[in-house]
C-alpha cells in the first residue's frame, strides 16, 4: 500500500497506484489540503488503514477507539455505500474512486426521522426493505433511491391533484414534501381527494394530508404552509424545494407559481383538470417553455368555470396527479424523457391521450429574450379577479343583491303578492339535487329564450349555487335587456342551506 503524497515515495511506486480516494472538505486539513489522493487497489479496510497510517492526524476522524469506522463517516465505492456491498471487505478495484463522506452540520431543515435513517442519503435496512422494488429497477437502483431521499418537492394545494401526487411521492421515498394549503376537508372533497377521509372531515387539509403521508411512509419529512400562496411568500417558500408541483385551481395562483418558478429557475410540474379532461406538462424555463409561453394572458374571470361550478370526474385528478408525480420522480432521478416542451391532453370519456408540442416564446414576458416581468406582481389584478378578502365569504359581483334572509321573508310573505319571481339559473341536474319550491328553473344558457315570459313590471330575483352564475344573468338582464328590478341572491342555494335550512343538501 503506498500513497502519492507519502514523503519519499518513488516514481516507480506511482505507476502501481490505481485508485483515487476523494477527501471531503472538512478532512482536507489532515491530508495536507489534498482533494484526491491516489492509492493502491485493495479492500476498503486496507485502503483506509494505510491512509490513516500515512496521515496519523486523519485516523481519529475516521476510526473510533475500537478501530471501527465512525458512524458519521460513510464510504462510497463509486456511488454505492460500501455498507451495502461487503463493508470493510469490499474490494476497491483498479481505476475505482473511493469517497469519504462524513455527515456535516447545518444545511437543510432538520429531519425529524433522522433516527430512522442514515446520514448522507444512505438508506437504512428498513428503507432498503421498503424500496426494494425500486432498488431492483436498474434505472432507479440505489443511486436513484438516494436522490429521491435527498430531494424535496413542494405541492401547491392538497386537493384533487395534490392528493394522489403527495401519496405517490411519499410512497416513492421523496425525502421532504412541502404542502401549501389553508383549506379545510369538506365531504364534497372525498369523491376525489383520496388523501383525506371521513375521519378528517372538518379538519385542516394540511393536518389530514400530513397524517396520511406519515402513515404511508414515516421516513418522509413534511413541512406545511397553512397560508395562501402570495407574491409576498412564494419565493421564500419555493426556495427550499427542488421541484414544484402545481395543483392549484385558479388562474392567479397558476401565474404566480409559474413566475416564481421561472425567477428561481425551478421546474414547475403542471396539471389541470376539468370535467372529463386533463392536461399535464413540465414548465422549466431553463430547458423549455413556461406557462406564459403557452398562455401569455389569463382568460377573463368567469369565462372558464372552476371545478366547483363545472364538476369533475372523481378519478380524473388521480390520473393527472399521478402523471405529475411521475414527472417529478423523473426530474429528480434524471431518468426518461421529461414532459418539457410537450402538453399532454387526456380525455377520460374517449380514453385517449394526445400530445402537443410547446415552443418557447422568444417574446415571453418572463422567460423570453427581453423579459418585462422581473419580480412577482399582483396576480389577482393581472387575472382581473377582485382582491381576495378573507372576511368576505361571497363577492358582490357588482350587481344589486338580496340576502337569503331577506329572500326567506319575501317567500313567507308570498312572492306573487309583491309581483316577485324567483328564477333558478342552474342546470336541471342541479335542480334534482336541491331546489327552492318557490323558484322556477331557467338554466343560464336558455335565459334568452325565455325573455318574453318575464315582465319589466315584476321584480326578478335570480339565484344559482353560489351566486356567481346568477350574477352574470343579473348583469345580462340589466345591461343587455334593459330590466331594472333585478337582484342577485347573494351566496345562492349554498347560503340558503347554511343560513336558512340545513336540510338542503349542499354540493
Ligand atoms: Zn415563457
Amino acid at each position: 500500500m503506498a500513497f502519492a503524497r507519502r514523503p519519499g515515495a518513488k516514481s516507480g511506486i506511482l505507476r502501481r497506484m490505481s485508485i483515487t480516494i476523494r477527501i471531503p472538505t472538512p478532512l482536507r486539513p489532515y491530508v495536507g489540503g489534498s482533494k484526491e489522493i491516489a492509492s493502491d487497489a485493495g479492500t476498503v479496510a486496507e485502503v483506509l488503514t494505510s491512509l490513516s497510517a500515512t496521515y496519523p492526524d486523519l485516523k481519529k476522524h475516521l476510526f473510533n477507539e475500537e478501530g471501527k469506522l465512525r458512524s458519521f463517516v460513510n464510504v462510497y465505492l463509486g456511488d454505492e455505500d460500501v455498507r451495502y456491498l461487503q463493508g470493510a471487505d469490499t474490494l476497491v478495484p483498479d481505476g475505482a474512486t473511493l469517497s469519504i463522506v462524513p455527515s456535516v452540520a447545518g444545511g437543510i431543515n432538520q429531519n425529524p426521522v433522522t433516527h430512522l435513517s442514515e446520514p448522507d442519503g444512505a438508506l437504512s435496512h428498513a428503507e432498503i426493505r421498503r424500496y426494494s422494488r425500486h432498488l431492483i429497477l436498474p434505472e432507479i437502483a440505489m443511486s436513484g433511491q438516494k436522490k429521491l431521499k435527498q430531494a424535496s418537492v413542494l405541492l401547491v394545494g392538497a386537493g384533487g391533484l395534490g392528493a394522489p401526487a403527495a401519496m405517490y411521492l411519499a410512497a416513492a421515498g421523496v425525502g421532504h414534501l412541502g404542502i401549501v394549503d389553508f383549506d379545510v376537508v369538506d365531504e364534497s372533497n372525498l369523491q376525489r381527494q383520496i388523501i383525506h377521509g371521513q375521519s378528517t372531515v372538518g379538519k385542516p387539509k394540511l393536518q389530514s394530508a400530513t397524517q396520511r403521508i406519515k402513515d404511508i411512509n414515516p421516513f418522509v419529512e413534511v413541512t406545511g404552509y397553512e397560508e395562501p400562496l402570495t407574491s409576498a411568500n412564494a419565493l421564500r417558500i419555493f426556495a427550499d424545494y427542488d421541484v414544484i408541483v402545481d395543483g392549484t385551481d385558479n388562474f392567479p395562483t397558476r401565474y404566480l407559481v409559474n413566475d416564481a418558478c421561472v425567477l428561481l429557475g425551478k421546474p414547475n410540474v403542471y396539471g389541470s383538470i376539468f370535467r372529463f379532461e386533463g392536461q399535464a406538462s413540465v414548465f422549466y424555463a431553463k430547458e423549455g417553455p413556461c406557462y406564459r409561453c403557452l398562455y401569455p394572458e389569463p382568460p377573463p374571470p368567469g369565462l372558464v368555470p372552476s371545478c366547483a361550478e363545472g364538476g369533475v370526474l372523481g378519478v380524473l385528478p388521480g390520473v393527472i396527479g399521478v402523471i405529475q408525480a411521475t414527472e417529478a420522480i423523473k426530474l429528480i432521478t434524471g431518468i426518461g424523457e421529461p414532459l418539457i416542451g410537450r402538453l399532454l391532453l387526456y380525455d377520460a370519456l374517449e380514453m385517449r391521450f394526445r400530445e402537443l408540442k410547446l415552443r418557447k416564446d422568444p417574446a415571453c414576458p418572463i422567460c423570453g429574450e427581453h423579459p418585462t416581468v422581473r419580480e412577482l406582481i399582483d396576480y389577482d389584478a393581472f387575472c382581473g379577479v377582485p382582491a381576495r378578502n378573507g372576511a368576505a365569504h361571497e363577492e358582490s359581483h357588482g350587481v344589486p343583491e338580496i340576502t337569503v334572509k331577506e329572500l326567506k321573508q319575501r317567500i313567507e310573505a308570498g312572492l306573487e303578492k309583491t309581483n316577485t319571481i324567483l328564477i333558478d339559473v342552474r342546470e336541471p341536474y342541479e335542480w334534482q339535487i336541491a331546489h327552492l319550491d318557490a323558484a322556477r328553473l331557467i338554466p343560464k344558457g336558455e335565459i334568452h329564450n325565455h325573455l318574453h315570459e318575464l315582465s319589466q313590471a315584476d321584480e326578478i330575483l335570480v339565484h344559482c349555487r353560489s351566486g356567481a352564475r346568477s350574477a352574470e344573468v343579473v348583469k345580462f338582464l340589466i345591461n343587455d335587456v334593459g330590466f331594472r328590478k333585478v337582484k342577485n341572491v347573494k351566496g345562492g342555494i349554498l347560503a340558503w342551506a347554511r343560513e336558512i335550512d340545513p336540510r338542503v343538501p349542499t354540493y
